[in-house]
C-alpha cells in the first residue's frame, strides 16, 4: 500500500481558478517521483496539499499507515524554489530551525546538524552566513534543513529552477546519491523533462485545464547510472 495518496483532490481558489480537478496520486515508500507538467497545471498546489500546507476543496489525503487525525508534518521535509534561509542566522542555526521549533536544544541537535550538512556536502560550513554562499550552496543548506527532522517524505518544489545549469547538474547528481544514502521517499516538482528522467523512478505527467494526471511513466533502473 502507498505511503500517502491523494484521492479525487480538487482545488478551486477564492478567485474561481481551478488548479486541480480530481487528482489521484499514490506515493509508494522509497520511490522518487517527479511531477512533470507545464507551468500552471497544478503541480505546486498538489505538493502543498500533500504537505498539509493547503487544504483541498474536495477529496482526501490518505496516510494508510496511521489514523485519520494523525499529524504528519514532522514526517515531511519541504524544499521551496527559493532557499528561504534566515539571513541573520548561520548555516548550522538555519539547519537547526525545524528541530528548535520542536523543542530540541542546539546541543542536542548538534549530531543531526552535522549529519545533514555532511549529506549535502557542506561539512565545515556551520559558521558561514547565507550571504557568503553561492546559490547552489544556499539550496544545499535548504535541503539539509528539510532533512533535519529525518522526514519519511521529502517534497521539493522546482528546487533547482533558479540555479545555473552546471550547479543544477551537480545538485541533481548529489540528490540521487543523497536519496539512496538517506533512504527517504521524494516527490519532485519540475517542468524539466531532462530532470524528471534523470532523477526519477516514476514520472507523473500532469496537464492543465483541468489539472489532472494524463500519463504515468516507470523509468527503468535509474540507479544503474552510478
Ligand atoms: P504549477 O506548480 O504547475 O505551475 P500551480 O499549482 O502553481 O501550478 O498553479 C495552478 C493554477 O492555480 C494556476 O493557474 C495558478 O495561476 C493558480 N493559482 C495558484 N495559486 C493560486 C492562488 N493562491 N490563488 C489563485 N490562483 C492560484
Ligand atoms: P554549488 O554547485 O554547490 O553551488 P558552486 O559551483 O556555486 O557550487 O560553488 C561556488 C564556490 O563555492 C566554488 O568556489 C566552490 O569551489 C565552492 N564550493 C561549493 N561547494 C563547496 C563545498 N561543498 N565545499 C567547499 N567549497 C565549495
Amino acid at each position: 500500500s502507498p505511503l500517502v495518496s491523494l484521492r479525487g483532490v480538487k482545488k478551486t481558489f477564492a478567485n474561481g481558478t481551478t488548479a486541480l480537478a480530481g487528482l489521484d496520486l499514490g506515493i509508494r515508500a522509497g520511490e522518487f517521483v517527479s511531477l512533470l507538467g507545464p507551468s500552471g497545471c497544478g503541480k505546486s498546489t498538489a505538493l502543498r496539499i500533500l504537505a498539509g500546507l493547503m487544504d483541498a476543496s474536495a477529496g482526501t489525503v490518505e496516510w494508510p499507515g496511521s489514523g485519520a487525525d494523525a499529524d504528519h508534518r514532522g514526517e515531511i521535509g519541504f524544499v521551496f524554489q527559493e532557499p528561504t534561509l534566515m539571513p541573520w542566522a548561520n548555516v548550522a542555526d538555519n539547519v537547526w530551525l525545524p528541530l528548535r521549533l520542536r523543542g530540541v536544544s542546539r546541543k542536542a541537535a548538534q549530531g543531526s546538524i552535522d549529519e545533514c550538512l555532511d549529506l549535502v556536502g557542506l561539512s565545515g560550513f556551520h559558521k558561514s552566513y547565507p550571504r557568503e554562499l553561492s546559490g547552489g550552496m544556499k539550496m544545499r543548506v535548504s535541503i539539509a534543513r528539510a532533512l533535519s527532522l529525518r522526514p519519511k517524505l521529502l517534497l521539493m518544489d522546482e528546487p533547482f529552477a533558479a540555479l545555473d545549469e552546471i550547479t543544477r547538474f551537480r545538485l541533481n547528481d548529489d540528490l540521487l546519491h543523497l536519496q539512496r544514502d538517506f533512504g527517504c521517499t521524494v516527490v519532485f516538482v519540475t517542468h524539466s523533462v531532462y530532470e524528471s528522467v534523470y532523477l526519477s523512478s516514476r514520472i507523473v505527467v500532469m496537464a492543465a485545464r483541468p489539472g489532472r494526471v494524463v500519463a504515468e511513466i516507470d523509468v527503468d533502473a535509474p540507479r544503474e547510472r552510478d
